[in-house]
C-alpha cells in the first residue's frame, strides 16, 4: 500500500452533481485505489453548499474499503453548522479532515462565524479532541490574499499550532518555491509532513482558468508551450505528462513525503503519471 512506502499519496475529488458523475467518480476511485493511496479526499463548497454532496461522496469512497477525508470549510459557515458536520462524519467513524477557511463566492456577505482556518482547526480540536487527523492547505507560491510571504508563513504556523497534524500544498508548476517553502517552514520550527499538491495537464484553458483563481503561477515556458498547442489535446496531454512526471520525480527525489493529486474526478492522467514514476 501507499506506493510501497511509508510516504504520503492521496487523491482528491470534488463532489459529483448529478447521479451520473456519482457513477462516473465510482469508476475512477476504483481505477485509482488499485494504486494503493492512503487516503482519497473530497472537496466542500464555501459555506457548506456541497455538504451533502461531500457526505455521500465521502461514504461511497468509505464503503469501498478505502480511507476518505472530507475537506471542510469554514467561512460563511456558524459553530453549530460545523458542529453538526463533525459529529456528522464522527458518527460514521471518519477520522480525518483537510481542514479550510475556502473563499465566499462573490457578493455574498456573510462571513459567518469563523475567519480564518487556523479558527476552524482550534474548533475541531476544542470540539472533538484527538479524533480527526487534521490537513490544512499552504502554498508555496504565497496565498493571494497575504499580506506578505512572511505573514502568510505565520499564519500557516498558527494553523499548525491550533492542532493540525499535516499539510497539503496548493498546486504548482516551480519546485523550487517548494523547497524554499519547506527550508523556512522548518526554520520556524515546522516539522509536519508538508506534501506537495499535484495538478496534471489535461486541457490548457481550464488550467489557466484556475491557475488566475488561486493564484498558482503557469511558468511562462510551460503556458507558451500550451498554447502553442491550440487544441491539439494529445498535445497539450503528452506535454503535460512529461512536465508533471518529471516535477513529481524531483520532488520525490528531494524528499518530499508524498504526493496529493488534484485528478478532477479523471483517473487516465494520475495513472499514468504514478506508473511512470514506478511508484
Ligand atoms: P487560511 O489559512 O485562513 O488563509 C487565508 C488567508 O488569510 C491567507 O492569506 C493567510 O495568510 C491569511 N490568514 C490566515 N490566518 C490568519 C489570521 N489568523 N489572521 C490574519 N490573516 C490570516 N476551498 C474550498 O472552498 N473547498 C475545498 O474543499 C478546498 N480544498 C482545498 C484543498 C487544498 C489542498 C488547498 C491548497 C486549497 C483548497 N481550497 C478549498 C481553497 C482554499 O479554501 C482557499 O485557498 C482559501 O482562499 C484559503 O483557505 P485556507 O484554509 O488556506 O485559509
Amino acid at each position: 500500500m501507499s506506493g510501497g512506502s511509508d510516504r504520503i499519496f492521496s487523491f482528491e475529488f470534488f463532489p459529483p452533481a448529478t447521479p451520473e458523475g456519482a457513477a462516473k467518480l465510482s469508476a475512477t476511485r476504483a481505477q485509482l485505489a488499485q494504486l494503493g493511496p492512503k487516503f482519497f479526499s473530497v472537496t466542500y463548497g464555501a459555506g457548506g453548499s456541497t455538504r451533502d454532496r461531500t457526505l455521500a461522496a465521502v461514504l461511497d469512497i468509505q464503503a469501498s474499503g478505502q480511507r476518505a477525508a472530507p475537506h471542510v470549510s469554514c467561512i460563511g459557515s456558524t459553530r453549530d453548522t460545523v458542529r453538526a458536520t463533525l459529529a456528522t462524519y464522527r458518527e460514521h467513524g471518519i477520522g480525518h479532515l483537510v481542514a479550510l477557511r475556502g473563499d465566499l463566492p462573490s457578493g455574498s456577505a456573510d462571513v459567518g462565524e469563523f475567519r480564518y482556518a487556523n479558527e476552524l482547526v482550534a474548533f475541531i480540536r476544542e470540539t472533538t479532541g484527538d479524533w480527526f487527523h487534521i490537513d490544512v492547505a499552504c502554498y508555496p507560491e504565497y496565498h493571494p490574499q497575504a499580506r506578505s510571504p512572511r505573514d502568510d508563513m505565520v499564519n500557516f504556523k498558527r494553523k499548525l499550532d491550533a492542532g493540525a497534524n499535516s499539510a497539503i500544498t496548493q498546486y504548482f508548476f516551480n519546485a523550487d518555491s517548494y523547497y524554499h517553502f519547506v527550508d523556512e517552514a522548518a526554520a520556524l520550527g515546522i516539522d509536519v509532513p508538508i506534501v506537495p499538491g499535484v495538478m496534471p495537464i489535461a486541457s490548457f484553458t481550464k488550467l489557466a482558468r484556475f491557475s488566475d483563481a488561486c493564484g498558482a503561477e503557469i511558468p511562462r515556458w510551460i503556458r507558451n508551450k500550451l498554447e502553442s498547442f491550440g487544441d491539439d489535446s494529445a498535445a497539450i496531454r503528452a506535454f503535460g505528462l512529461d512536465v508533471v512526471t518529471d516535477l513529481c520525480d524531483g520532488l520525490l527525489s528531494h524528499g518530499a513525503p508524498g504526493l496529493h493529486f488534484y485528478t478532477l474526478n479523471q483517473a487516465s492522467l494520475t495513472t499514468i503519471i504514478w506508473q511512470r514514476l514506478g511508484l
